[in-house]
């Protein structure tokens, strides 16, 4: 993730002698410019944010008490996460764990950039760490791949060929970053993203021009330091590209949507003294991106009046792991936690995405019935007189319910009832409106009715 940031921070770092100029303008992109629409540069201002955070904080008090019950145990996984095996990150496997534990995620899946510097799956994260389920495996030619055996090495000619081997090994295959490839259609995936912290970001195009502003940065440490998560969620948005194209595929097979997480914390800016008294800008993975004379720019001559080399005095942390792990992930619906148990629930669908920070989901049911008969989320159901398709959620919101890509019912509460008439594939969207905004909080995987 993040990488588009990566590419915007080097702009900043060219413009740098011009940040210092439009500090001392006094100039602040974040209070200025008009606000069309709720975008990052609008939830940033700090009246909202704490608007926001009051509502999160508030909302706990009306958790609801579920009494459907799956039969399964809610898993918060997190898919699609890179440690400093990819070129992109410097993350020890114990920064991540803390990050895990802050979070409350219980399985990892790693998405390493495949290298010949390792081998994501002989040497990648493995088995139960500090009471997390790591799992191993690539971001890879548009894909996310968990082989169960080494394919490291091997070759395929095509995306088709090469989800065919990953499938072959017995493992999981889900189309990722499907912004890019919106008209690839593969046979054999056990599912795609439907939601990309990355992707997500990369449309905040008035967010990114803001990062020019050293304004900008200083007031967003400043609000990290208040309201990590509220800051870290400004930038996101109902993906609503990437579920259109969802409702789409799975029309044509069963598909398990996920969360991609793509964390990687890469999105760190430090302003560290160096020898001699100079200072300089570096990145997360500790490039210099500008080197700066304290003697031209008075802020950065009183920043670091006194410090030593090796003093940071300036940093700007937007992506630690337990923030990016808390903004989203993939509830498994578990028999118990481990391999096996993951396999099981992401090969039938069991699954929903939840953006946690908002409230949490733990509890939520998605399910078909007919007299006491159920079926769970991810499920073949075979239309018959009476079905109906039913959900409880701990918190109460508009539940949309989607059928083949429209919206085929509505209703605000914590419970949701649907009289099936029709086959098609049926999945549910539970919002909250907090702080006058209405926020896509859960992402189920559908029901498939079909028709007898
Ligand atoms: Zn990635």
């Amino acid at each position: 993730m993040w990488q588009y940031l990566s590419t915007s921070s080097s702009l900043v770092c060219n413009r740098i002698s011009a940040w210092v100029l439009l500090l001392t303008l006094l100039c602040s992109v974040i209070n200025n410019e008009p606000r069309a629409r709720a975008d990052a540069v609008d939830r940033l201002r700090p009246e909202k944010l704490q608007a926001l955070h009051e509502a999160i904080e508030s909302l706990k008090a009306q958790r609801h008490e579920v009494s459907l019950n799956s039969g399964f145990e809610d898993v918060r996984t997190v898919i699609h996460a890179h440690s400093g095996f990819s070129h992109d990150s410097r993350a020890t496997i114990d920064e991540i764990l803390v990050g895990a534990k802050e979070a409350g995620v219980r399985v990892i899946m790693f998405s390493e950039h495949p290298s010949n510097k390792y081998n994501y799956f002989v040497d990648g994260h493995r088995g139960t760490k500090q009471g997390v389920l790591l799992i191993p495996g690539a971001e890879t030619g548009g894909f996310l791949a968990y082989p169960r055996t080494d394919i490291q090495s091997r070759k395929t000619d095509s995306p088709q060929a090469f989800a065919d081997l990953v499938r072959s090994t017995g493992g999981l295959v889900f189309l990722s970053h499907l912004e890019e490839r919106m008209d690839w259609e593969i046979a054999n995936l056990t599912g795609t993203e439907i939601y990309n912290t990355h992707a997500d970001v990369k449309n905040e195009t008035r967010f990114m021009k803001s990062l020019y502003s050293p304004l900008t940065m200083i007031s967003l440490a400043n609000s990290i330091k208040q309201y990590p998560q509220e800051v870290f969620g400004a930038l996101g948005d109902y993906p609503a590209d990437y579920l259109q194209r969802y409702d789409q595929l799975c029309q044509k097979a069963r598909l398990t949507g996920v969360a991609a997480n793509d964390s990687h914390h890469n999105q760190v800016f430090r302003i560290k003294v160096v020898a001699g008294g100079a200072v300089q800008l570096e990145d997360a993975l500790g490039e210099v991106i500008a080197k700066l004379d304290p003697e031209k720019f008075l802020p950065i001559k009183l920043l670091s009046a006194g410090k030593k080399p090796g003093d940071v005095i300036f940093e700007l942390d937007l992506d630690p792991y337990g923030r990016s792990f808390r903004h989203v992930s993939t509830h498994l619906l578990l028999t118990e936690v481990n391999e096996q148990a993951v396999w099981n629930a992401l090969s039938t669908g069991r699954a929903y995405v939840a953006f946690d920070w908002l409230a949490d989901p733990t509890g939520f049911v998605y399910q078909a019935e007919l007299g006491k008969q159920t079926w769970q989320v991810g499920s073949e159901v075979p239309l018959q007189t009476g079905l109906q398709l039913h959900a409880q959620s701990p918190y109460a919101g508009p539940f949309r319910l989607i059928r083949d890509g429209k919206e085929v019912g509505c209703a605000q509460g914590t419970e949701f009832s649907y009289a099936v008439h029709a086959p098609g594939v049926y999945r549910l969207e539970v919002w909250l409106t907090l702080a006058g905004e209405e926020r896509p909080w859960i992402l189920s995987n559908p029901i498939y009715v079909r028709a007898k």
